[in-house]
């Protein structure tokens, strides 16, 4: 690492963090949290089957299987800096790590705490994706960010989601006849999770359909509303979510909420980023954030900041994903976007120690791709030190309405 790097990092690691997008989890759950658990709850365990065990053997070959996988490096950095140790987890460590874990969070709050002092966490946009719209109770900390999806995909109580969501589930007074009387429902829902302070709308739909939403048709949507699934076919519910999709972009631009879009590693036949150009073109007054770098087609999302005014980028995931990839992604849309104030970054997880190592992935990030344009006379040290600031946390502040100042 240069002396460029070092005096960079440096000045990073005394930067507040503004985040875009966290998931993260409510007290009850962070209560007696253990090492296995965070390995669980984290992209390492995202398969979601209990992946640790708990003899030495089971510990030695989970450790075995991930070392050297990003979200592992990552995830074990941010263990070792909470927790301040800098051995690697072992299966002879392991119990020791785990207990200073649990007593440390035996403390209701303390994870907030973490977030707060070690990771420097001032502001971040919560997608709360198993209780829309909340803040888990630390507004403090978290302004929700309002989720579609459910809205999108679900037309009747028999549909569900790929979080398992339905919203006459969620929302028995949601209205199940009337389309339009629906409409006004969800429209009335929204506007008061804006007026309460939620800061931005956000869809994880690529990871159930394609970001090629065509124009969509109210009258055809009206015509699928309410109806049992087994009577829908594949083309009449794509024309639902379509028009649902479309519908949610304008209200967006109501609202004036930028709109969060997953592309990339969702389901990856119709989560590249290109495929999300005509929606672009027909919500110009909708202010899109596209997520991921739309891994792995990081220049089409760098593409489509050049030319749409309405577009940000956010390195949200990216980081943990593949540093080798967010660095030349970083370097990419640092030179092609319109301005400087259009990229941030969120940790996308569910525990602080996993947020803590997200945010070490995307300074190790942000302190590679700036000291390499100065090094290379691209910038210089004070054009680098602005842009850190902005990548920290100016710009995500500037784009959800934050007033975050160091
Ligand atoms: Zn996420």
């Amino acid at each position: 690492m240069s002396s460029t790097y070092r005096t960079i990092y440096a000045l990073l690691e005394t930067l507040p963090v503004v985040s875009s997008h966290e998931h993260h989890w409510p007290d009850e759950l962070q209560v007696g949290l253990t090492l296995e658990r965070i390995f669980e709850k984290s992209y390492v365990g995202w398969r979601g089957a209990r992946v640790v065990g708990s003899t030495p053997e089971a510990r030695g070959a989970f450790l075995a299987r991930h070392r050297g996988g990003s979200y592992f490096t990552w995830i074990e950095k941010g263990i070792q800096r909470v927790h301040d140790f800098d051995q690697k987890i072992t299966p002879e460590n392991w119990d020791e790590v785990s207990g200073r874990i649990e007593r440390r969070h035996s403390t209701p709050g303390e994870h907030i705490s973490i977030l707060r002092e070690v990771g420097r966490y001032r502001r971040a946009v919560q997608d709360t994706y198993w209780q829309y719209g909340s803040d888990i109770g630390h507004p403090e900390m978290f302004s929700p960010t309002m989720r579609t999806d459910m809205f999108v995909r679900c037309f009747h109580p028999a549909v569900r989601d790929h979080d398992d969501n339905n919203p006459f589930a969620c929302y028995p007074d949601a209205p199940r006849g009337d389309f339009a009387a629906y409409l006004a429902w969800l429209e009335a829902l929204f506007t008061r999770w804006r007026g309460a302070g939620a800061v931005a709308m956000k869809s994880a739909s690529a990871y159930e359909r394609s970001l090629g939403y065509g124009p969509g048709d109210l009258r055809a949507a009206a015509a699928v509303f309410g109806r049992a699934p087994e009577t829908v076919d594949g083309e009449a519910r794509a024309a639902y979510e379509e028009t649902m999709f479309n519908w949610f972009c304008a209200l967006a631009a109501k609202l004036d909420a930028p709109f969060q879009v997953h592309m990339g590693l969702g389901q990856l036949t119709g989560s590249r980023p290109m495929l999300f150009a005509p929606t672009l073109d027909r919500h110009p007054r909708t202010r899109f954030v596209l997520f991921h770098m739309g891994y792995p087609w990081y220049p089409e999302v760098g593409a489509l900041a050049h030319n749409y005014r309405n577009v940000c980028v956010d390195m949200v995931w990216a980081p943990i994903i593949s540093p080798t990839a967010a660095i030349s992604a970083l370097h990419q849309y640092i030179e092609v976007t319109r301005t400087n104030d259009l990229i941030a970054w969120g940790s996308d997880t569910w525990t602080s120690e996993d947020a803590v190592g997200a945010l070490l992935a995307w300074q190790h990030v942000v302190a590679t791709v700036l000291a390499e344009k100065v090094e290379n006379g691209y910038i210089d040290m004070a054009d680098a030190e602005r842009l850190a600031r902005r990548l920290m946390y100016e710009n995500a502040a500037k784009i959800y309405g934050f007033a975050e100042r160091p």
